[in-house]
């Protein structure tokens, strides 16, 4: 069955379009990976048909037109999207910026960003017929899955390096997915799920290979352009790992422009970890030539030596002319705590990089202080309390008498009339 919005799935390498079936993967002539097209005439029509602002769903189902689905089916679906944008002034003070916002993909089902690809890749399964799906991640992507999966009555197959935090290995357990930590890099495991996946034939999951993820990923730039009144800010700043997520936040925003819904276009930030920042590197050299890193941080959502999808990332920086940031951990430690104690904001290192890298933006002069931000917060800190501690310190610790209170609210500094 085709689709009456997509009009095929171009190639990022040789440019060929292919028709873009629920089993599609990458391109058939050259193994690039593809990008689904629109008819933006056909999108156009039906929000001006049901205005967005009627629309009831708050869920990223809200913009079917702009997605390659036909339905979602009648499965209990997880509350994916939705996630709230919070004007952040305080933060914004304390980073030199006179308007900021905060996205916080946070607070979705699983607690992440990933989960806006994981319920398309449910419903892509679906429609394909598979009752099993895989997926090798650095563990958001694969606890994305394993929920969303779990609430459509699917089975999931989980490959994730072994240095995955415990949230999100309990994550993946209490789903009920079918385990496999690879002692290895990041890499190591792609690998290793590639060949099991080939081996077994259950839906691939992995970002890059499946074009239909980033259709997921892009509803957050739908969301933020809704929730800003179409009022498009100068930037949007992401953290980055293989290049799924900024890809798909360019998408959206592109995808509005093409309807007409917005009249300019937002520059976005990349952000990575220092410690690992292939996309960066290239983009700063201005050549698509990208070079595998070691995978040296603490952010092990982007700790990233080998991405997967250079060449949408790298396009989305370019087409945006847009600016790259390299944060050290202490940055992403430090910008942990401020969204804290600003704005009640938890965030995962990887969650927190985007805004580690406005401060540094700002610090280093590549965007303006009276600019307009959106800082996009990709996953909850619950999934990873070690660094939380970490970034946060430990509490003060006492024997229940007062006199031990007085003690350590002396030896901590803490001043009470
Ligand atoms: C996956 C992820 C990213 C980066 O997304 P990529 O598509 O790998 O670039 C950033 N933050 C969090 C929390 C993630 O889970
Ligand atoms: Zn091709």
């Amino acid at each position: 069955m085709a689709l009456r919005n997509v009009t095929g799935a171009k190639c990022t390498l040789c440019g060929k379009v292919s028709p873009a079936t629920p089993e599609t993967t990458t391109c058939p002539h050259c193994g690039g990976i593809l990008d689904i097209e629109y008819d933006y005439d056909y999108i156009r029509a039906g929000v001006a048909k049901t205005p967005l602002s009627q629309r009831r769903d708050p869920t990223m189902w809200r913009y079917m037109e702009f997605l390659p689905v036909e339905g979602v089916g009648d499965r209990p679906r997880l509350r994916v999207g939705g996630s709230p944008l919070y004007r952040a002034d305080a933060l914004g003070k304390a980073l030199g910026v006179r308007t900021l916002w905060i996205k916080d993909d946070g607070q979705n089902p699983t607690a992440s960003l990933k989960d806006r690809a994981s319920a398309m890749a449910v419903v892509k399964a679906q429609e394909a017929g598979k009752a099993v799906i895989a997926c090798s991640s650095t563990g958001n992507a694969a606890s994305s899955l394993a929920g969303n999966a779990a609430a459509a009555g699917l089975s999931t197959f989980i490959f994730v390096p072994s240095r995955a935090p415990k949230g999100k290995v309990a994550q993946l357990m209490m789903f009920g997915a079918t385990v496999i930590l690879v002692e290895g890099s990041y890499e190591d495991t792609f690998r290793v799920s590639a060949q099991a996946i080939d081996r077994w034939g259950w839906y691939n999951r992995n970002a890059a290979i499946n074009p239909y993820l980033m259709e997921g990923k892009k509803t957050v730039s739908l969301e933020i352009a809704e929730q800003l009144g179409f009022n498009m800010p100068d930037w949007v700043a992401v953290s980055v790992g293989d290049g799924c997520t900024i890809g798909g936040v360019w998408k959206g925003f592109r995808d509005l422009y093409s309807a007409g819904l917005i009249d300019r276009l937002p520059r976005i930030i990349s952000v990575q970890a220092s410690g690992c920042c292939p996309i960066n590197t290239a983009a700063a050299a201005g050549t698509m030539e990208w070079v595998p890193q070691a995978e040296d941080t603490l952010a092990d959502s982007i700790a990233v030596g080998v991405p997967r999808n250079p060449v949408k990332a790298l396009n989305a920086i370019r087409e945006s002319n847009g600016v790259v940031v390299n944060v050290s951990d202490e940055e992403i430690l430090a910008a942990m705590r401020l969204l804290g104690a600003t704005s009640g904001v938890f965030a995962e290192p990887a969650g927190a990089t985007g805004t580690a890298g406005v401060k540094k933006a700002l610090e280093l002069g590549l965007i303006e202080r009276d600019a307009s931000v959106v800082s996009i917060v990709t996953g909850n800190g619950l999934k990873d309390v070690n660094n939380a501690i970490r970034a946060a310190g430990e509490p003060m610790r006492i024997p229940p008498d007062m006199d031990a209170l007085l003690e350590a609210f002396a030896a901590g500094g803490v001043n009470l009339r």
